[in-house]
This record gives structure tokens, C-alpha cells and sequence, in this order.
């Protein structure tokens, strides 16, 4: 028999089962084979990789990642879809389908019980948009064991991670990133491949995470204060960014003196500087804040 489309089976199934999408869950469904191809490509897997996937909805894109992982583990916030998803991969001792909350789930738990054995990780997945930024900053921070993270999210927020330095997109978001992963376009993704179709385009990203970040600096946390500072008020030159946020506004003149040392022009905007910038001049604070 011939193989339906995979919108008429994801309509289908949702209809049989009753259920009407949420858009407060961030629910559009990928409907094309295509698109799926590109991502499970993109995330190189291997019977020793294991994969979380965040998000299955019902199972369009695990489906595929259990026929070439070597594991995989689905984390479903809504407890409709997962009965759906459990009977679809019963019997495949691969595949385990967790009800739980990405932002609250204990991942590295969740890879000791259910991926034990293998040798790389992976998250791939069609991320629920509105968690997109503190979803991707909570993986990497916590410093997880993974080689690469592959994600559907909004073409507007795939842009600022891979943001260079003085653009529109450049922000905190792409300097925490590319401190943790260098990051490669995969696929622009339209609309139209979605049930429901959302209101903005997609786009596949891989962010490749780094042994060690991309750049050495002394205080990590200060680094990301200050870059969250020159962000902040992105309009306002270094100087006076910096000097609301960490000086109370007190002590210009120090300031400036200070980020002179480091050879950074205080009239700068915080928006220009680059990695190796920001990691310079978090370094020069730390000497005198410390
Ligand atoms: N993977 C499916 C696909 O590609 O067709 C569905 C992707 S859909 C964009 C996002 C999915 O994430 C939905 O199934 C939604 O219920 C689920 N979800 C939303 N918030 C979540 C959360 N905090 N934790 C886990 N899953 C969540």
C-alpha cells in the first residue's frame, strides 16, 4: 500500500484522536519528509550516538531519529500526545518517551537511564518556539555531555546565533552561544511545512559545541554581566552602558581609564565588540572589581 503524506497521516492522527493543537505549546507540526531528511543528515547519528529530542508531538521526527540513533530519549510536556507517542514506539526498547518539562527535566539524569552505554549525545529536535532562547542557553550551560545540538527554531532567532559583530542580530544570545558552539546554517525552512502553519518562516541550525568555549576568560560570570550590560542599552557607548550597570553610574573617568588599558575605545558601542573584545575587557574589570 501506498505511504500517505505525512500531513494527511499528522491530520489524521490528530483528528482521531481528538485533539486541537495548542499555540500556547508552541504546536506546529512538521509535515515534510524532506525537511526531517535534512535534519537527521545535518545531526550525523550513529547507532553509538544517543539523541534527546525535545518536543516529539507525535513522533514525525523521532520516528527517524530511532531508525538511525543508537538511542533516544523524548521529553513531551503535554499529556495528550503522549499516550499517542508511547503506543507508536512500543516494543522499540530504543526509543523512551518521558512526560516531562524541557526547562525542568534533569537531562543529565535522563542520559545516565535511558542513553547509558552509548558514546556521543546529541539534541535534535523541532523546538516549541517559545522557549527557544532559555532552552538553548540551559543545554549549554549546564555543560552537558553533547557533541552537537540540531534545531528547527523561528529564522529570526536562527539569525542573531549566527550574527557577526555591528548587525541588527548581533546580541547577548549570539555572544552566549558562540562562546559554547560554533554555529552552521542547515536550512532555510518555509512556513507552509507546518500543521498549523505558524506566522514566521524557520530555519535548521547546528551548533557544533566546542571542546572549550571560544574564548578563555578569567570570571565567566563576569563576562556575562558585562555582556548583558553593553547589550542592555545597546544604543549608549560602552562607557556609559557599563557604568550604569556596574558602577552605579559613579566613576566615568575610572572606567574609561580602565577599558583604555585593554585598548578598547569607550565610545565604542557595546554592539561592535567581538568575542576576543568582550573577553579582554571582562578580564581588565576583573583586575579592578575583583
Ligand atoms: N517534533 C514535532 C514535529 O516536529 O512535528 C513537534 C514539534 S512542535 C514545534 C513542539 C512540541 O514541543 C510540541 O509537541 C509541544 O507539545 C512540545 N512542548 C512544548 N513545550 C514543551 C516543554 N516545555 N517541554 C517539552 N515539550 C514541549
Amino acid at each position: 500500500m501506498e505511504r500517505q503524506p505525512i500531513t494527511t497521516q499528522t491530520r489524521k492522527l490528530l483528528s482521531r484522536h481528538q485533539i486541537a493543537l495548542k499555540k500556547s505549546l508552541g504546536q506546529n507540526f512538521l509535515t515534510d519528509a524532506h525537511v526531517i531528511g535534512k535534519i537527521i543528515r545535518s545531526a550525523e547519528l550513529d547507532r553509538e550516538t544517543g539523541v534527546i529530542e525535545i518536543g516529539p508531538g507525535i513522533g514525525a521526527l523521532t520516528e527517524q531519529l530511532a531508525e538511525y540513533a543508537g538511542g533516544v530519549v523524548a521529553v513531551e510536556l503535554d499529556d495528550r500526545l503522549v499516550p499517542i507517542l508511547r503506543e507508536q514506539f512500543q516494543g522499540q526498547s530504543r526509543v523512551s518517551i518521558i512526560h516531562g518539562d524541557a526547562m525542568k527535566v534533569d537531562f543529565r539524569r535522563l542520559i545516565g537511564e535511558h542513553l547509558n552505554g552509548l558514546t556521543k549525545y546529541a539534541v535534535v529536535a523541532n523546538l516549541p518556539y517559545y522557549i527557544t532562547s532559555p532552552i538553548l542557553m540551559r543545554l549549554l550551560e549546564e555543560r552537558l555531555p553533547l557533541t552537537h545540538i540540531v534545531v528547527m527554531i523561528q529564522k529570526e532567532v536562527a539569525e542573531r546565533l549566527r550574527a557577526k559583530p555591528g548587525t541588527k542580530d548581533y546580541g547577548s544570545l549570539t555572544v552566549a552561544v558562540q562562546y559554547f558552539a560554533e554555529v552552521s546554517w542547515v536550512a532555510t525552512v518555509p512556513r507552509h511545512v507546518f500543521v498549523p502553519r505558524p506566522n514566521v518562516d524557520s530555519a535548521v541550525v547546528r551548533l557544533s559545541v566546542r571542546p572549550k568555549p571560544a574564548v578563555h576568560v578569567r570570571d565567566e560570570r563576569l563576562f556575562f554581566r558585562v555582556v548583558r550590560a553593553a547589550f542592555n542599552q545597546r544604543r549608549k557607548t560602552l562607557s556609559n552602558a557599563l557604568s550604569t550597570l556596574l558602577l552605579n553610574g559613579k566613576n566615568k573617568e575610572t572606567l574609561n581609564r580602565w577599558l583604555e588599558e585593554v585598548g578598547i575605545d569607550p565610545r565604542r558601542r557595546g554592539e561592535t565588540l567581538s568575542l576576543e573584545e568582550f573577553a579582554r575587557l571582562a578580564d581588565g574589570l576583573a583586575d579592578h572589581l575583583g
